[in-house]
Order: structure tokens, then sequence, then C-alpha cells
């Protein structure tokens, strides 16, 4: 299996790092021939190559299996016109591999709860996944114009559309707790009503097995905040998942240990939720468990592994029990490097898989 990495700008490279770490000593112990290619994007490429996304870039990324991005951005690009700026050329990458799928888990840790907006109380057990579509609904529906006094934009998808995205979400619930709510407006939109009638169809007709709830999205904003551990894969369009996946990503309290996939186009894309964090690049004080848990993603989602994605998240999970922080979720107390961190989470998830992993995977 082939991936490409793209470490990219200021705690791009350092959380990256931390990542393949992991997936190395994942690799290690299962006798996975992984083939890795580094390429540059952003702020990085500008500087060497005078474009955001090279072209070899982009060629590579064509040829994998899985890409794995850092983040982009630097500030020294900042007055040039958005079409030249390093989050362009993830922009045109985004669009190149034709993922129309954005999957955003956000589970409660139970180590961090307390930095949680939210009361203990109502956060434990939340454990959910956002299924956003991608490439359609408002934002790329015409006709879209502007004049001085009026403008327009267009919802529209059509029923194939819905569907597919709608199959990643229920295979998704299939490896869960096998629960969908699907989230629309459908009491108001045309486009919601077609939607909640596509996803019905294919749960009927596909998968009878998972449980399938409608919900509109001003009730799910509400539940997000009030009971999140009620859900388990949540379904929406673009514009709906788009705001509710950032209501989810709070939640959890820290933004360094969120984790995203956008997958059904031609390769996967796996990133870290966060930006490149100027502030603290540089400083091996960046939080990469974003960036490991998007490689848990990429071994779940782009190499049907998840024996390898169970064994990254728990090893997660066991050092933030035993207490190692990285500063942004130490509250003050005492932090350890990203590179301590790293270190530890990748120690731990190779025993781990070596344990659990499948017999056959053995030999
Ligand atoms: P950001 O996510 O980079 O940072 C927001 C705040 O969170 C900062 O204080 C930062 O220090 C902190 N933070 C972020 N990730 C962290 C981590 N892993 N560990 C500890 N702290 C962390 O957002 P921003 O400051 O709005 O944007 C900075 C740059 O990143 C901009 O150029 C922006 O365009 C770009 N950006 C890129 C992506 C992406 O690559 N997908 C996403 C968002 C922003």
């Amino acid at each position: 299996m082939r991936i490409t990495i793209l470490p990219g700008d200021g705690i791009g490279p350092e959380v990256t790092a931390e990542a393949l770490r992991v997936i190395r000593s994942i690799s290690d112990v299962g006798k996975i021939d992984l083939e890795y290619t580094f390429e540059e994007i952003g702020g990085s490429a500008i500087r060497n190559s005078g474009v955001p996304l090279p072209s070899e870039t982009l060629d590579s990324c064509l040829r994998s299996d899985a890409v794995l991005l850092g983040s982009v951005g630097d500030p020294e690009f900042d007055s040039l016109p958005p079409s030249e700026r390093p989050e362009a050329g993830l922009l045109s990458l985004r669009k190149a591999l034709g993922g129309y799928a954005n999957l955003r888990p956000a589970k409660a840790f139970n180590a961090l709860i307390d930095s949680s907006p939210l009361r203990k109380e109502i956060l434990a057990g939340t454990d959910l996944l956002i299924v956003r579509e991608l490439l359609g609904g408002l934002y790329f529906g015409y006709p879209r114009q502007i004049t001085s006094d009026e403008a327009i934009n267009t919802m529209r998808y059509n029923g194939k559309e819905i569907e597919r995205c709608a199959r990643i979400a229920f295979e998704s619930a299939k490896k869960r707790r096998k629960k969908v709510t699907s989230v629309d407006k459908a009491n108001v939109l045309e486009v919601s009503q077609l939607w909640r009638a596509s996803v019905s169809r294919l749960a009927r007709e596909e998968f009878p097995e998972i449980e399938l709830e409608h919900m509109y999205v001003d009730a799910c904003a509400m539940h997000l905040v009030t009971n999140p551990s009620r859900f388990d894969v949540i379904l929406t369009e673009n514009l709906f998942g788009d705001i509710l996946s950032d209501e989810s990503a709070v939640l959890t309290g820290s933004l360094g240990t969120l984790a995203s996939a956008t997958i059904g186009g031609k390769v996967g894309l796996f990133e870290p939720v966060h930006g490149s964090a100027p502030d603290i690049a540089g400083k091996n004080i960046a939080n990469p468990i974003g960036a490991i848990e998007s490689a848990a993603m990429m071994f779940r989602y782009a190499f049907s592994n998840s024996a390898a994605a169970d064994a990254i998240e728990q090893a997660i999970n066991e050092v933030l029990n035993e207490g190692l922080r990285t500063v942004d979720i130490a509250a003050g107390a005492s932090a350890i490097s990203t590179t301590e961190m790293g270190q530890a989470i990748a120690e731990r998830c190779g025993v781990i898989y070596s344990n659990k992993r499948p017999v056959a995977a053995k030999a």
C-alpha cells in the first residue's frame, strides 16, 4: 500500500512525524508492507516550486492508496490573493481527489472530560461520527449570483448524490452501534424531502439491520449540546454538516485531538481538523493526537484494517488515562512534548496490535 505524506506548514511536519511513527509501529509489528512518498503542499510548496499544489504532489497523491496531510497555512503568504495562498493548494487537492463524504468523529475521552465546555454528566459516553456530504448542496449549486441588492444561492441534490453519501454513513454505522440519524430540514425544504426519501429507501433496501431516525437540523443542533451521547452516526448535507461538525468538535474540548477523513473519491484524504498553528510551530509542543487519530482513520477506511485503527485508538486512550498531556490539554499541569506523546502512543499501540491483530496477519 502506498501513502503520500504531505507534512505541509507550521505544526504540520511536527504532528505528521508522530503520526508516521505510529503507522510504522503498526506496520513493523503487523509486517504490513507500506510505501511512503513525501511531497510538498501549501506554503512550503510555494517557497520551493512557486505554487501551492505542484503537479508532482498531485500525481503522487493520485497514484496512492491514501494521502496523509498535516496542515497548510503560512502567515508569510497572507498578502497573496486567495487563489495563490497555501490554502488554495489544499482546496485544489480535495477537488482533484474527489471525495464526497467527510467523516469527523467526536469522542469524549474520559481523561479530558473536564476540558469540555459541557458538564461531565452530559458529555459522558459521547462517541459520534458526522458524515457530511461534501460536493453538493448550497456551496456548489447553480444559479448563484449577487447584484447590489439581491443575491442567490441554490441548494440542489440529486438522488444519486444523496445515496452514495448515505451508503458511507450506513456502512460506518455497521461497524459501530448500528444507528444513523439523518439530519435535514424536510418541514421547509424540498431538497430535504428528497434527501429523506432517498435515505429511507436505501435503509429499507440495503441496510435493514441499521436503526434509522430522521431529525431536523435545528433539533440536532440542540441535542448535540444537551444529549450528545444519544448519537452514533449523523448523516447530513454539506451546509448543515459544516455547522454541526464544528459544533460537535468543541464538545471534546481540544482542537488538537480531532481528526477527519474525506473518502468516496479516487483516493482518501486523512488530516487533523486543526490548522498550521503558526503561534506554536517549531516548539515541539503541538498535540499530535489529531494527526495520529487521522492515521487510525486511514487504517480503518483506506486499508480496511479495523484492528490497527482500534489499537491506535486504544493506545491514545491509555496514555491519556495515565495522565500524559501536551500543553494544550494539560490545564496548567506538567506537559510533555509532541515527540514524547508520539513515542508513548507508538510504543503502546505496537504492543496492543501485536496482541490483538488477527491470527492470520501474524504469519
Ligand atoms: P489553527 O487550528 O491553526 O489554530 C487555532 C488555535 O489552536 C491556535 O491557538 C493553535 O495554537 C491551537 N492549535 C491548533 N492545533 C493545535 C495542536 N495540534 N496542538 C495544540 N494547539 C493547537 O487555526 P488558525 O490559527 O485559524 O489558522 C492558522 C493557519 O492554518 C491559517 O493559515 C489557516 O488558513 C490554516 N488552516 C489550515 C487548515 C488545514 O490545513 N486543514 C485548517 C484550518 C486552518
